[in-house]
């Protein structure tokens, strides 16, 4: 099995899209509005809501050419019909110019629903012009998205870093192994181009956050936990500023909702990524776990825990998130239910290499032929 088998597969699961209305772009159309959220996280050292923006740009042009990461919902808030508009992306900036008052809100994420700096999204002339206006409105610090392709042109980023007191940019690594980031994944990507991305974002000085994910499909709990330690250790050695362990929720029009359905794919319980905040947090603290109970688009479901212990894990990651005290993950209760996720992953076995891209394969045959016969 090959990319290309992925992306076949990939193709077939997102067909429905571009003949389904259910996206909610009419609504953000009329009002001019990009998605929005607030999340939890710290700046400089203490608590702060940021609020994150997502442009309804072009599509991401990995989603038009090789159908996507597996997991990734954010196509339902881009322009599916591809038609760009320049006027339709300021009036989204003033919208957020409007929204959020730069002097309580300083540091904001804007990005797109994909990358800011791919080009086949949205040109780079109408990124400047969105920035000089949210320089002008004063927001002084600015955080973005990108995949590492388009963090490889000095000359733009130097453009970029040049209108705010501090730019951060958000890569989606998600595993440091190629086999594991391309073949569960579909991210279409080799790990060299993070390390030249990061390395030329740095000395143009950007701060470089990356995201490690989990709850990845194909991967059984211990693999998972396994991988996103290795992934984590990697951005450390590679002078990331902040791991996002980012935990997969399900979107429609995804590889992990058509598995979920057919019953080859459970969301991940949340002792999985606090595993991997309890391995990782004495070699960096700054990490924070993402995709708890917000997400832009909305997804059909989250991970979770049981119901009787769920309020608490979800306050102590927001609080960690905020303070970055472990003394709120240390004080969880010992609930049922993660004595007995620690049963299940105390007892689970990592399989070899060969092994696992084996079982992988066949799970891929399996999906196709319930494609084709469900088509
Ligand atoms: S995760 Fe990023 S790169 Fe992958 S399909 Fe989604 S927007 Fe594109
Ligand atoms: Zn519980």
């Amino acid at each position: 099995m090959h990319q290309k088998d992925i992306i076949r597969v990939m193709q077939k699961i997102r067909a429905p899209m571009y003949s389904s209305h259910i996206y909610s772009k009419d609504k953000s159309d009329k009002e001019n509005m990009p998605g929005f959220y607030y999340e939890e996280r710290t700046w400089h050292g203490k608590p702060y809501i940021m609020p994150l923006n997502e442009l309804k740009t072009r599509p991401c042009s990995w989603f038009s050419a090789g159908g996507g990461c597996v997991t990734c919902g954010y196509q339902l808030i881009a322009d599916l019909s591809g038609v760009y508009n320049q006027k339709d992306m300021l009036k989204q900036t003033e919208w957020v110019i409007n929204k959020y008052n730069p002097e309580k809100y300083p540091f904001i994420n804007f990005t797109s629903a994909g990358s800011l700096l791919d080009e086949k999204e949205i040109p780079f002339k109408t990124i400047e012009k969105i920035f000089g206006m949210l320089r002008d409105a004063g927001y002084k610090a600015l955080n973005f998205e990108s995949r590492p392709e388009y963090l490889i042109d000095r000359t733009k980023l130097e453009i970029v870093r040049s209108y705010f007191d501090e730019v951060s940019v958000g890569i989606g690594l998600e595993s440091k192994n190629d086999f594991i980031r391309n073949f569960c994944l579909n991210k279409g990507t080799k790990l060299e181009i993070y390390v030249e991305a990061l390395q030329t974002a740095q000395e143009c000085d950007l701060i470089t956050d990356a995201y490690v994910l989990v709850g990845k499909p194909f991967l059984n709990m211990k693999e998972d936990v396994r991988d996103a330690v290795e992934t984590s250790r990697f951005a450390i050695e590679n002078n990331v500023d902040t791991i996002i362990i980012m935990v997969t929720n399900l979107q429609p029009y995804t590889l992990t909702k058509f598995m979920y359905d057919k019953g080859m794919y459970e969301l991940a319980k949340l002792w999985l990524p606090l595993e991997v905040l309890r391995v990782i947090v004495p070699e960096h603290n700054k990490v924070v776990i993402k995709g708890l109970i917000r997400s832009s688009p909305q997804p059909i479901e989250f991970a979770s825990t049981c119901e009787e212990c769920f309020s608490y894990v979800i306050d102590s990651i927001v609080f960690w998130n905020l303070t970055k005290d472990f003394e709120h993950i240390r004080n969880l209760p010992d609930c049922r239910c993660k004595q007995d996720w620690y049963m299940f992953f105390n007892s689970t076995e990592v399989r070899e290499q060969d092994r696992l891209e084996k079982d992988i394969k066949n799970q891929y045959h399996q999906i196709e032929e319930l494609l084709d016969t469900s088509s």
